[in-house]
């Protein structure tokens, strides 16, 4: 089989080895379709503080073409999809019910997406790999992975305020697919959305995905005039400054999602009066849960979400160097990869 190793910073090489005969309670499977992700972006560009260099990509579908032992809820040729990780359940954290700090999340990791075939490990089988329903395309189901990290960024917001856990508004900075990703989980669930966009591409989309009110980041004015106005904000621009405005845009009473991650040393100020006497929530949001996945999964499932437009291109996976040449150039925001075919369409 072939897989794509990210090597170094900026270099991926292509590596062939024979098929891993999947062990007691994993599954091999083919991969069918893969999506770029921001977070492969920045380990691209420079490493990753968690992951080492190696098998590379992590948002994927595909199908099971063999299983192992212990395995009895999936058989071959079952379309399936899934999440890189899985907790272990019997750390501290995942005994407090923090599954999504779980302090082995990184350990026995599913990577390697960008690739003809891929391992999954045991404890991500058992938890975090669902049959895919059929009216879910291969690049749709890849969205699981994006979309629970989203699902969880709301969970943490609703269960902030027990007496009304869906606000009646929400402000998200940032549209790029995480941001929109936001956007589309408020919209569906009735929850009027402004989105502070860069460039009128990013704008457009977002007004067609169906924000309210659409504000260009650049429009210091129009985004000054938003100040306080916000019963709950997402931010997910992934900058200092940002995470300054998140806090500057919520209302008294409101909540603040902080979900983009700046480096590690980073510091964001706040006005502490307005945190005080406004009594503003601030609120940190990382990865997901199973329970975060399965939410997810039965969403997509259910229809309703479409994220095509999000997606900047279908390619062949065998052109990954030249799609993050692209990504690194900032063209596009989020590639599908499709194995094996000379003109590869959406499936
Ligand atoms: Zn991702
Ligand atoms: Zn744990």
């Amino acid at each position: 089989m072939r897989q794509a190793h990210l090597t170094a910073p900026r270099t991926i090489e292509w590596r062939e080895s024979n098929a891993p005969k999947p062990g007691p309670g994993q599954l091999l499977v083919r991969v069918r379709a893969a999506l770029t992700c921001g977070t492969d972006l920045k380990t691209y560009r420079r490493g990753h503080p968690k992951l080492a260099y190696g098998p590379f990509g992590h948002e994927a579908s595909g199908d099971v073409i063999a299983v192992g032992k212990e395995v009895d809820r999936f058989a071959t040729s079952d379309a399936v999809m899934w999440v890189q990780t899985a907790p272990c359940g019997e750390c501290e954290k995942c005994a407090r019910g923090f599954e999504n700090l779980c302090e082995h999340l990184f350990d026995d990791i599913a990577l390697g997406a960008y690739g003809d075939e891929l391992l999954l490990p045991a404890k991500v089988v058992r938890q975090n790999v669902y049959k895919k329903p059929e009216k879910l395309s291969y690049i749709e189901a890849a969205f699981l992975e994006p979309f629970s990290c989203v699902v969880h960024g709301w969970n943490v917001l609703r269960r902030a305020d027990a007496r009304r856990p869906l606000p009646a508004d929400v402000t998200i900075i940032g549209a790029g697919t995480i941001g929109l990703l936001h956007l589309i989980y408020a919209v569906r669930a009735g929850v009027n959305a402004t989105v502070i966009a860069r460039g009128a591409e990013r704008c457009e989309l977002a007004s067609s995905l169906g924000a309210k009110t659409v504000v260009e980041a650049d429009d210091t004015k129009a985004v000054v005039a938003l100040a306080g106005s916000a019963s709950a904000v997402f931010e997910c621009a992934g900058t200092q400054p940002t995470w300054t405005l998140a806090a500057a845009l919520a209302r008294p009473g409101g909540r603040v999602v902080l979900f983009s991650g700046l480096p590690s040393g980073a510091v964001a100020e706040f006005d502490a009066a307005k945190i005080h006497y406004g009594e503003i929530a601030l609120l940190g949001a990382f990865h997901f849960t199973p329970a975060d996945v399965r939410e997810a999964y039965e969403l997509l499932g259910r229809g309703g979400i479409d994220v095509k437009p999000l997606v900047s291109g279908v390619e062949r996976m065998d052109d990954i160097v030249r799609v993050f040449e692209r990504l690194d150039r900032r063209e596009g925001h989020k590639f599908a990869l499709v194995p094996g075919s000379e003109d590869p369409q959406w499936m």
